[in-house]
């Protein structure tokens, strides 16, 4: 079940897609499972350009690369994970949109409900983040560890097995892709696209 309000609503609208297809066979509805979307398309065109202070880990640790934000506040360093710190499951952008492709060339030929994992299958804490983020850029990543923030879990990651069988799609890209990527879309728009 899930564990936090945000959870509950991706359950909700996954149950509305599966009962939408019970009254109504003629639908085809491909549910996929995002993991953590991260990278930036390799020409550096196009990235990730949050509004305000960023959310997420990776848009977060690049700010602060380019100089943007003094420093990384690294929610909670207690966890049972290898180093303390939350582990989850980072997806390139390319790979999650090659997973799209293929589920939408699979619903084609069916209709029902489908469902699947997107995600590498291998887990990547925050401070494995800060490292490869500072190998890809030769900058160096300030962090302070400060309390766990509310609804994060210690660990999360795919089992991918069921994406890679049904529609022949595993991820491609490193974690180094994954930073070298984004470090080229920051770098070449340190102020986002408005700047
Ligand atoms: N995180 C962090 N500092 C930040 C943002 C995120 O330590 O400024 C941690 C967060 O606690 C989690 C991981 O980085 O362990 C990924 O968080 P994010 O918000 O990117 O994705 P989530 O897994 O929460 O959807």
């Amino acid at each position: 079940m899930p564990t936090n309000p945000y959870g509950y609503t991706k359950l909700a609208v996954e149950q509305m897609m599966m009962q939408l297809v019970k009254s109504d066979s003629s639908w085809s509805v491909a549910a996929l499972r995002y993991f953590n979307p991260v990278g930036a398309h390799e020409s550096g065109l196009i990235g990730e350009d949050p509004q305000g202070v960023p959310n997420n880990l990776l848009p977060y640790i690049a700010q602060v690369g380019v100089g943007r934000r003094d420093k990384l506040s690294v929610y909670g360093g207690d966890y049972d994970t290898h180093d303390g710190t939350g582990v989850r499951d980072y997806i390139h952008v390319v790979d999650l949109a090659k997973g799209h492709l293929r589920a939408l060339d699979y619903i084609a030929e069916k209709t029902g409900y489908f469902v699947w994992n997107l995600g590498t299958g291998n887990g990547f804490s925050v401070l494995d983040m800060v490292k490869a983020f500072e190998k890809a850029s030769s900058k160096t990543i300030p962090y302070q560890i400060v309390g766990r923030r509310d609804g994060d879990i210690a660990a999360c990651y795919a089992d991918s097995k069921k994406a890679e069988n049904e529609l022949g799609w595993k991820t491609q890209k490193t974690i180094d892709d994954m930073m070298v990527d984004t470090w080229r879309w920051q770098r070449q728009n340190p102020e986002g696209y408005s700047g």
